[in-house]
């Protein structure tokens, strides 16, 4: 009997060394994927950079505005930069929409496609430090609506071009720029129609940037450097209705014990009670093995062993709204209605439910997953418009010469920042252009703070003139090494 359990000690004591062997052995090679770039020289950017971009924050070209609005903004641009407009050629696209040819010598190089978007959403009431259309500039910053999301990119962008015509810079190779004036109400008329002009034509970019993503300084615990995640995916997005039909009502005095009203609730506290499965596999494995070795040694235990400590990795990442966000789909109540008076049982209710779906689910899959959750045949679940909404785009490669021409890129301007593959979380034009190009990239080269990124879509929207001025120096050296 003695000998049993020292054998089965010992089976316990061997497996056991087996296990921090191969966790130290994972860790031991769970090397840096960053690369080494030497940072290049701050030249000092255009003189009045930040006042050209304070007057095109001063138009307040909303989302759905008429094409006039976009028209004062086409007429700024040719104000501000008539250098851009006398060298490259320039295309109008759906009422509002720029696209821009800036040919290059070698006409074999497939061309560099930049995007940015010339509308804007709405103001909330609440009163702005600053009013939100003023493009005050102030404290070291520039105020506005617009000033992160994304008259920043375009302004930028025709900033470092103005430049680069200036020191007589000629391109190699091909840079477009498309810039849509309605990607806050889902591009149809703008970046839709520029993918499809470049398609008609067969021009196929060999990479595309677009908004989407920053750099973020103290974005993780562990990490001291700031993060540049370049979204290499994003989600995708559909919205489903639940609904309810009864075809008997009668008078709320003599209530059955679930009313329509009460098994909708019911419904949507089983979805909430059954999140969508969490998955640290594809992008989000990814970024991790790009973040991980820049870690102390604790996390970087727990990240090069992912096969052992995702359970807790998993816990712990859903308690953050944010990071939750990018391990699984998630799916939000938005609406809801149902019911006519407050003495009578309603016959219908209906609610509204916003899902972003994880990259490797469709619109399908999630649908059939809210199904099996709700489990009432009663509840109808339908997609609320077809036309609005779609499945997340596969994820471009991380091997490709954009993205690694991007890395080179942040490494010079933002010396030190870690480099990782991330999915973004919102919904960009890009997918306009996924028939045209399979190396899509979402960053805008911007440091903030996770409370800078509360300014998107909300109030006090500011970007600090030293952000502004490094983002020109970004595009400049971009172009400069993706087209010469
Ligand atoms: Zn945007």
């Amino acid at each position: 009997m003695r000998s049993f359990f020292r054998l089965l000690f010992r089976i316990f004591f061997l497996s056991l060394l087996a296990l921090v062997v191969i966790v130290a052995g994972r860790t031991i090679t769970f090397s840096s994927r960053q690369v080494q770039v030497e940072p290049i020289a701050q030249d000092t950017t255009p003189m009045g950079a930040s006042e050209r971009l304070s007057a095109a924050i001063q138009i307040p070209s909303l989302a759905g505005a008429d094409s006039s609005v976009f028209g004062k903004l086409d007429s700024l641009l040719q104000l501000h930069f008539p250098n851009v407009f006398s060298q490259l050629q320039v295309e109008r696209i759906g009422g509002g929409s720029l696209l821009f040819k800036w040919p290059g010598k070698q006409t074999k190089l497939n061309p560099v496609l930049l995007l940015g978007h010339l509308d804007v959403v709405p103001a909330d009431s609440v009163p702005w430090r600053y009013p939100p259309f003023s493009g005050t500039i102030a404290e070291g910053f520039l105020w506005g609506r617009g000033a992160l999301d994304d008259k920043m990119s375009i302004w930028s962008i025709m900033e470092a071009i103005e430049w680069m015509i200036g020191e007589e810079y000629y391109p190699e190779r091909t840079l477009y720029l498309a810039f849509g004036h309605d990607e806050e109400s889902q591009g149809k008329n703008g970046a839709r129609q520029i993918g499809q002009w470049l398609e008609s034509r067969d021009i196929r970019p060999e990479f595309i940037l677009d908004e989407g993503s920053f750099a973020i300084s103290h974005a993780l615990e562990g990490l001291e450097a700031p993060l540049a995640a370049v979204a290499v995916t994003e989600k995708g997005f559909v919205s489903f209705t639940l609904q309810l039909d009864r075809t008997e009502g009668g008078h709320a005095s003599m209530p059955p014990s679930f009313t329509a009203v009460g098994a909708m609730a019911f419904a949507l506290e089983r979805i909430r009670q059954n999140p969508f499965p969490a998955s640290l596999r594809g992008t989000t494995g990814q970024f991790f093995d790009y973040v991980g070795p820049e870690m102390g040694v604790l996390n970087r235990i727990v990240l090069a062993n992912r096969w052992l400590f995702s359970p807790v990795l998993i816990s712990k990442l859903s308690e953050d709204p944010a990071a939750n966000a990018i391990i699984r789909t998630t799916a939000a109540p938005t609406l809801i209605e149902g019911g006519i008076r407050d003495n009578v049982l309603p016959l219908s209710v209906k609610a509204t439910v916003n899902v972003r779906i994880l990259p490797g689910e469709t619109i399908a899959s999630t649908q059939a997953y809210l199904e099996k959750v709700i489990d009432d045949p009663s509840i109808k679940v339908s997609i609320a418009d077809s036309d609005y909404g779609g499945d997340p785009p596969a994820p471009s490669s991380v091997e490709s010469f954009g993205f690694q021409v991007l890395q080179k890129t942040i490494g010079e301007i933002f010396p030190g920042a870690v480099v990782a593959p991330s999915v973004s979380a919102g919904y960009t034009d890009s997918r306009h252009y996924r028939q045209v190009c399979e190396h899509i990239y979402r960053f805008s080269p911007l440091l903030l703070s996770l409370e800078d990124l509360k300014g998107m879509h909300g109030v006090n929207e500011r970007v600090s003139l030293e952000n502004y001025e490094r983002m020109i120096r970004f595009y400049r050296q971009l172009i400069r090494n993706s087209c010469q």
